[in-house]
């Protein structure tokens, strides 16, 4: 069989055990009855996006032998594949209907579905990955000339051979792929990352829906912030907003100017919850050093987030301060660096080098303007970027292939064109 040379490249993705769970009776699995029976995989929403961001067509194709054997309703199948098309963003589901005595061409483990999809979609079969469970899946994608991965379930059954990559799911298979496009050079995933993101916010319903977002570790939240989001009352606004980051670190900063009240709320913000750390600047505002305070709370053992830090040299004193204290972290804004025309990357490496003896402390890229400062921070080993909600609506964008995000541009243009009534 030779593969298609068309232009495209595609995910193939089996459909039970792959985007959703399989009904296992007696080792053996199974489709669920109906779309109200049927369990997305976890993780497979956010693989499937990532897998779209990174160029690739998603097309389904899956065995339903149910239905030749009458034992399965047509609608019942294709109800469920509706629901994934919509659930998932699938760009087509190509379905067999048939059962091995039909004979037909294609029952995987024969690459007829693939072969189909490939002349529909103008798709390079040979740049293109199938990802299935079962042997079948894998021996379809190797016959059409594809890449192969399995995900590897405990069925009593051979298990596939051949596979050119084994994973426990569908998410964990996303960075591999992402590799085999052809645009991957320029490309990032937000998968690969390992600089954590915090989500810098004072939104309390932007916070909780962010809760929920894998690519979010953590919180900051911040006076300007929280006014710009009206929010009233403190302590009610952290009340409100602490059930919903699930343990995840939440900064909450002091309001006062001298350091005798700084401490006072310290203590008592500290106290809201195990995961709070206390903001404390760097400086009051007659540029007085925090370090006697910080040093006075690491001693009592409160977790502090020293903010507003633009040099090295303030890096090396909160550093001072905190060493032999309790998890801390120290956050430079670099966006704030950057605004004076200066290249923020060299001040964030040195500050890294600075507190890199001290395992308790952590730095925060703090202030980023852009997704490629989230590049930056992960490439120089920085632990963790706080972005502003504003930038996060930005973070499916990362990696993305540029020649579809040209495409969106032009058709931006032409919408708004259109829209406006020009004329020449
Ligand atoms: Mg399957």
């Amino acid at each position: 069989m030779t593969a298609a040379a068309g232009r495209r490249q595609a995910v193939f993705l089996d459909r039970d055990g792959v985007l959703n769970e399989p009904v296992v009776v007696r080792g053996q699995p199974n489709p669920p009855d109906s779309v109200d029976t049927m369990v997305v995989a976890p993780g497979a929403e956010d693989a499937c996006a990532a897998l779209r961001r990174a160029g690739f067509l998603l097309i389904v194709v899956t065995n339903q032998p149910d239905i030749a054997r009458g034992t399965r309703d047509r609608r019942a199948v294709d109800a469920i594949n509706d629901e994934l098309r919509d659930r998932l963003g699938l760009d087509d589901v190509l379905v067999c209907p048939h059962d091995d005595a039909d004979g037909c061409a294609c029952r995987k483990p024969r690459p007829g579905l693939i072969l189909e999809a490939a002349d529909r979609w103008d798709i390079h079969l040979g740049d293109s990955v199938m990802v299935g469970d079962r042997w079948r899946d894998i021996e379809a994608g190797r016959s059409a000339g594809c890449r192969t991965v399995l995900v590897e379930r405990e069925y009593d059954e051979g298990r596939a051979t051949g596979a050119d990559l084994a994973v426990a799911s569908l998410r964990d298979a996303v960075p591999w792929i992402a590799r085999q496009h052809r645009n991957w050079e320029e490309s990032t995933m937000v998968e690969d990352l390992n600089v954590k993101i915090f989500a810098d916010g004072a939104d309390a319903d932007g916070i909780a829906q962010l809760a929920r977002n894998e690519a979010i570790s953590g919180f900051t939240t911040n006076p300007t912030l929280m006014r710009a989001a009206g929010v009233e009352g403190y302590e009610r606004f952290a009340r409100q907003v602490l059930p919903c980051v699930r343990g995840l670190p939440i900064s909450f900063e002091v309001l006062a100017d001298d350091f005798d009240e700084m401490e006072r709320q310290a203590r008592k913000i500290a106290r809201w919850a195990d995961n709070v750390y206390v903001k404390i600047p760097i400086t009051n505002t007659s540029r007085e050093s925090s370090e006697a305070l910080l040093r006075r709370l690491a001693a009592e053992g409160v977790k502090v987030n020293v903010t507003a830090l633009l040099t090295v040299d303030q890096v090396r004193t909160a550093t001072a301060a905190l060493a032999g204290g309790p998890h801390s972290f120290i956050s430079v804004f670099a966006g704030r660096v950057a605004d004076t025309g200066r290249d923020p990357v060299p001040v964030m490496r040195e500050a890294l080098g600075v507190m890199a003896p001290h395992a308790n402390l952590e730095l925060i890229w703090a202030s980023p303007r852009e997704i490629l400062n989230v590049v930056q921070a992960d490439a120089i080993g920085c632990h963790v970027i706080t972005v502003t909600h504003d930038v996060l609506k930005k973070l499916p964008l990362l990696g993305r292939d540029l020649l579809e995000h040209s495409l969106d541009t032009v058709k931006m243009f032409y919408r708004d064109a259109v829209a406006a009534g020009f004329t020449v």
